[in-house]
């Protein structure tokens, strides 16, 4: 259906990009055959690394001209396959367009290349006392353009929203290599059909965004988060829900990790995690620029907490004692992967009352299934991450069940008013499932939105819809 890359294509991707920015060997290409995900790889047939708009869309339009299919790629740190360029082809990575071009501090914007590391913007604008909350725990690995193809979340999500509510303009190179912009340093913009909104959450289906204008706002001037340990996952995840509802404290982040997760972390970092015994362990951080604010709300929440049935409260103020107490959360990824060949981190998101039946539903699903299966998240926003591990369990059975283990954990979040991806993305992974999650005519809007944006198919083909 696609053509393949010659010669003659990749001579003209070097004259467009510069040789320099163009890789062919087979051990060049490798890097950008995989993402975070691990177990699956598609080699590109070529890899350009534009640095400016008018490259990008030169590249393109030259795909477009030949039919070859683009996949455009930020850091490779997805966790649902969006980067791999299932059809061979050009993978467009946007690494070298990584400037932060502008902080406007007078409109509290920042003006950012796509290529950008998020954990890059965070300290450049921090530096100067503002704030851009999206926080994904892989931030000093990914990058901004990433982050908005797959609107990103993170912990800071439960008070400070997601990549979406940040973006304010966009510039996108589309699939006939045409570029758009829309939105720019104004608050409001109501001018047409918002399609900076309809870019965010694309997974680099619909456009190659190659500049965004970001909000910032205000750093806070302080922040404590505190690590508290249940010995009921019930009472963890109910707490969660009456520190909002009866005080109305929304923390900043409010994070949750079940026994096992902690547990393998304890085994992978060799050395004893505080708590390690309890059922469930919640992180709630509380900031704001008042200290006796913060410290009254530590107050209250160490009160619900220890009411709701807590077992203690650990404070930590200092950078030291945060570090230890975000220890076992950071490497929690990597610990899964050294402990087990393979993972699946799904990432269902359900009503947050709602918690507590889905992980009652997903114990029942690893019984009855006889697969190892860890949990950990974003309690404060429903989005629960479930990690289902081969360990133990035989190539043969994996293979043929694992599909069924994935159905039965994406029909519990449905069922309970839930979505099957609350920031991973569809991706390759999960595109089979879309049927369950959106109705036919939804799907066929779908469709249509596609078409209407990539009618010769070549911008991530094999992403997002079946
Ligand atoms: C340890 C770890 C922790 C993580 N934690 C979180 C988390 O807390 N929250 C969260 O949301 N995610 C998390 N992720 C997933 C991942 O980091 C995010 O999805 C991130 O947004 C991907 O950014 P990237 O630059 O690596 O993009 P890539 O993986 O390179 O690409 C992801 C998708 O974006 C598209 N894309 C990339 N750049 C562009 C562009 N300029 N224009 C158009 N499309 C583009 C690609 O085609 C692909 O579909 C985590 C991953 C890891 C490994």
């Amino acid at each position: 259906m696609y053509s393949k890359v010659d010669a003659r294509i990749v001579e003209l991707l070097a004259e467009i990009v510069g040789p320099e920015a163009v890789v062919t060997s087979e051990e060049g290409l490798e890097p950008y055959s995989h993402d975070e995900m691990p177990g699956w790889r598609y080699m590109p047939e070529v890899v350009v690394k534009p640095r400016s708009t008018e490259e990008v869309a030169r590249v393109v339009q030259l795909a477009a001209e030949e039919n070859v299919p683009v996949t455009p790629r930020g850091l490779g740190t997805g966790l649902s396959g969006g980067a791999l360029p299932v059809h061979g082809g050009i993978v467009v990575s946007m690494e070298r367009m990584n400037r932060l071009i502008e902080v406007d501090e007078d409109n509290l914007m920042a003006v950012v290349e796509p290529g950008l590391v998020v954990g890059e913007l965070h300290k450049q604008v921090e530096a100067r006392g503002l704030f851009y909350p999206p926080d994904p725990a892989s931030l000093d690995s990914c990058s901004i353009g990433g982050n908005i193809a797959e609107n990103a979340g993170g912990p800071r999500a439960v008070k400070y929203g997601i990549t979406r509510d940040y973006v304010m303009g966009i510039e996108a190179v589309l699939p006939d290599g045409s570029v758009i912009r829309y939105g720019g340093k104004t608050v409001k913009n109501v001018t047409g059909y918002d399609l900076a909104n309809v870019l965010i959450g694309s997974e680099g289906t619909l456009g190659i965004i190659t500049q965004a204008i970001l909000k910032l706002i205000p750093l806070p001037q302080h922040r404590i988060d505190l690590l508290v340990p249940f010995h009921s996952f019930r009472d963890a995840t109910r707490t969660v829900t009456e520190i909002i509802r009866a005080k109305r404290i929304v923390p900043v982040v409010l994070e949750f990790m079940d026994r096992e997760s902690v547990k393998a972390c304890e085994k992978y970092l060799e050395k004893e995690l505080p708590f390690s015994d309890a059922e469930a362990q919640l992180i709630v951080g509380l900031d704001g620029n008042r200290r006796e604010d913060i410290d009254a709300q530590v107050e209250v929440v160490a009160e619900i907490c220890l009411e709701g049935g807590a077992d203690d409260v650990l404070v930590a103020d200092s950078a030291f004692q945060k570090d230890q107490l975000w220890h076992a959360r950071r490497v929690l990824l990597e610990t899964l992967k050294a402990i087990s060949e393979r993972v699946e981190v799904e990432d269902v998101v359900v009503p947050r009352v709602r918690i507590p039946e889905l992980i009652s539903a997903v114990e029942e699903i690893s019984e009855r299934s006889g697969f190892p299966i860890v949990n950990w998240g974003h309690a404060g926003d429903g989005n629960v991450h479930v990690g289902v591990l081969k360990r133990g369990v035989s190539d043969e059975k994996w293979n043929a069940e694992l599909d069924r283990v994935n159905e039965a954990i994406f029909e519990s979040a449905l069922s309970l008013g839930g979505m099957i991806t609350g920031e991973h993305g569809i991706g390759i992974f999960k595109k089979r499932f879309m049927p369950k999650a959106v109705d036919e005519p939804t799907m066929a809007a779908m469709r249509a939105l596609k078409r209407a944006f990539d009618p010769a198919g070549i911008l991530n083909p094999g992403k997002v819809l079946p």
